[in-house]
């Protein structure tokens, strides 16, 4: 629908002689013309670095970059403070920086973390490791399948988060099935031990209502390239309670008030989270996107892609052969949203994704960074089809078109 806001998709057709049919948008997102125009322009007219010189460049693009993360703060919500927005290079960055904070100040061997089993890498490693470093248990809510569709074990999510739970750290949308969880739910719960809730919104920042502050989380994580942005890029909006406990994830420039050969004071939130030269030109990048999102409005972008996902899914459920993974939401309704992974009974997900791509379809394929929930579903490898706004009817005839075909490969 908004696919000319987009170039590459006129560059793929002038290239290849074809319409580029992009299903991966849950791995990362195209960038529109307004955020490359952005990133460029400024690169071409007012770089420069930033808090640290007197020059005028220097000031302008210090005030841009203070301006990028005003402007992230209105976004997630009215009562956020520009302070609360930490930029880091990523979702993951984000999530390393808290569960090393948590580690350093919070976790004892008498402590609980608690994730789900269907976590993305980046919010199950680094929890992992901060559990083994303080010697605390890490414990995992399941996913169920529930009258044919997945979710998680929320009966066990309130046994696993008790008194002695510091952290619960959980995707609001699930990266593999699509599913949204019930971050209500694991807030009301942590908020009733006194544990920190962090809420993984990579999937969700895009199209969701993200203000989980709001509602008591202590920490919401995403990353710029998947809002239309640039990669490098990353975002953890903190509480203002955890602004006082967490401390500095790196050292360097720019984080300190004082140095002395003795050791170092540091500044206040949010330079005291970002050591070293700071990602200027992909924050001015995010605030382009976040204008180009808002501008479309996130409803529209949501309906959009659940209304191409919800054809996707019936034409999926026709074809032979396929076995389809479906997660229920929150309500207990079934996943008909933009994110829908797959196998297919006779071909493996990687041949499916090559024997697409010579279709210029792309699709992704493989463990969509979390095999332990690859390995619940008994699989080693699904196909993942996602959609943007830049999706258009055509991609999903196309994609199921392809589908169908496969066993031709075969004969
Ligand atoms: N969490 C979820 C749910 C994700 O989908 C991703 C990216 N696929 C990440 C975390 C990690 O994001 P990044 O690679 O941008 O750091």
């Amino acid at each position: 629908m908004w696919r000319n806001d987009f170039p590459i998709f006129e560059n793929y057709t002038q290239q290849h002689s074809s319409p580029l049919r992009y299903l991966d948008s849950a791995a990362t997102s195209m960038k529109p013309n307004a955020v490359i125009k952005a990133m460029s322009h400024f690169m071409e007219t007012g770089y420069g670095s930033v808090h640290r010189g007197a020059y005028r460049l220097s000031v302008t693009a210090s005030e841009k970059y203070e301006q990028a993360r005003q402007r992230v703060a209105q976004f997630i919500g009215p009562e956020i403070d520009s302070n609360q927005v930490i930029f880091t290079r990523g979702t993951t960055e984000s999530l390393n920086l808290l569960a090393a904070g948590f580690c350093e100040v919070l976790l004892t061997p008498e402590c609980r973390i608690v994730v789900s089993e269907a976590e993305h890498h980046s919010n199950m490693i680094p929890w992992q490791q901060a559990a083994k470093k303080s010697e605390c248990e890490i414990a995992y809510v399941s996913l169920v399948n529930e009258n044919e569709g997945w979710q998680l074990n929320m009966e066990q999510a309130e046994r696993l988060v008790s008194s002695n739970t510091k952290v619960v750290s959980v995707a609001h949308v699930g990266n593999v099935l699509g599913q949204t969880n019930s971050i209500a739910k694991f807030i009301e719960l942590s908020k009733k031990v006194g544990a920190f809730c962090v809420v993984d919104c990579a999937q969700s920042a895009a199209t969701h209502d993200i203000n989980f502050l709001k509602l008591g989380a202590d920490a919401v994580v995403f990353s710029a390239h998947k809002l239309f942005g640039p990669t490098g890029l990353g975002v953890l909006v903190l509480s203002k309670k955890l602004l006082n406990i967490l401390p500095p994830y790196q050292y360097g420039g720019s984080m300190v008030s004082s140095v002395t050969l003795n050791g170092a004071e540091w500044s206040e939130s949010p330079t005291k989270y970002e050591a070293g030269t700071p990602p200027l030109v992909e924050a001015i990048g995010l605030h382009a996107a976040i204008d180009w999102i808002e501008s479309k409005g996130k409803e529209n972008l949501k309906t959009h892609a659940n209304e191409l996902g919800k054809s996707f899914l019936s034409g999926l459920k026709e074809i032979k052969n396929v076995t389809l993974y479906e997660a229920k939401n929150e309500t207990g309704s079934f996943n008909t949203q933009s994110i829908f992974s797959f196998r297919h009974n006779q071909v493996h997900a990687h041949d499916v994704a090559t024997i697409l791509d010579s279709h210029h379809i792309a699709v992704r394929a493989g463990h969509h960074c979390a095999w332990p929930l690859i390995q619940k579903l008994g699989v080693d490898a699904l196909v993942r089809v996602s959609f943007g706004p830049y999706c258009a009817p055509e991609d999903v005839s196309d994609v199921l078109n392809g589908i169908k075909n496969l066993h031709k490969v075969l004969l």
